[in-house]
């Protein structure tokens, strides 16, 4: 088969938000992708803390924030291999599932700030483009060894961080998460005091 484009948006998920349904939508809308792989961190090793929900249900909030946009897939990949989650080994996996494929890693303008200290990031610049979503208050400097796009966005000034911290508080998540995963939110009380 033809080598298709693939975007590959990873995250935490802890919870999936409004401004990850914009970013995925934009890059849908911006940038020639044949399908853009959603996949859930097991281990975010650079964040300090663990994630607050468990697996199975980050993976279940992504379901329920991305499945129904078109051209998007919800990938457990790096949740069953588990360990350490490093974007490098998830793209080799995509590319030894098909060879002659491009792969366009999509990120935030932090995680694009953040990327010369991944896992074989030297590896990955040649292995992979990129494509930036704006973030309020970050500037998009990704390290010069990645062939970098920018998505074109209207930023979105909302992190999981942020939706925890008021759902901790009691405060409807309603507007900041998409409705299904509100859903789930309440349904198994993931991040209640
Ligand atoms: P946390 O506060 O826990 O770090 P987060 O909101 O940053 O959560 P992540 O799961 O860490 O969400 O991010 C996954 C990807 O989505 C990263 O590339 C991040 O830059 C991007 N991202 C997160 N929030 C936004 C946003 N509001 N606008 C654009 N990109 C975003
Ligand atoms: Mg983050």
């Amino acid at each position: 088969m033809a080598g298709r484009t693939r975007g590959l948006f990873g995250g935490t998920f802890d919870p999936p938000h409004a401004g990850h349904v914009a970013a995925v939508r934009a890059t849908l809308a911006d940038a020639a992708l044949d399908e853009l792989v959603v996949t859930v961190a097991a281990d975010p090793w650079l964040k300090g803390d663990p994630p607050s929900a468990p697996g199975w249900a980050r993976l279940a909030m992504a379901e329920a924030a991305f499945s129904s946009i078109d051209r998007v897939v919800v990938s457990d990949l790096e949740l069953r291999r588990g360990g350490p989650t490093y974007t490098i080994d998830t793209v080799e996996a995509l590319l030894a599932e098909a060879p002659g494929d491009r792969i366009v890693v999509v990120l935030g303008a932090d995680a694009a700030a953040s990327l010369g200290s991944w896992h074989r990031a030297g590896d990955l610049a040649a292995l992979v483009e990129i494509a930036v979503v704006p973030r309020p208050g970050v500037e998009a400097t990704p390290p010069e060894e990645f062939s970098a796009h920018m998505v074109l966005m209207e930023e979105v000034d909302l992190s999981s961080t942020s939706v925890r911290a008021a759902l901790e508080r009691g405060e409807d998540p309603r507007g900041l998460l998409p409705e299904a995963v509100v859903r789930l939110v309440l349904a198994h009380r993931l991040y209640a005091q």
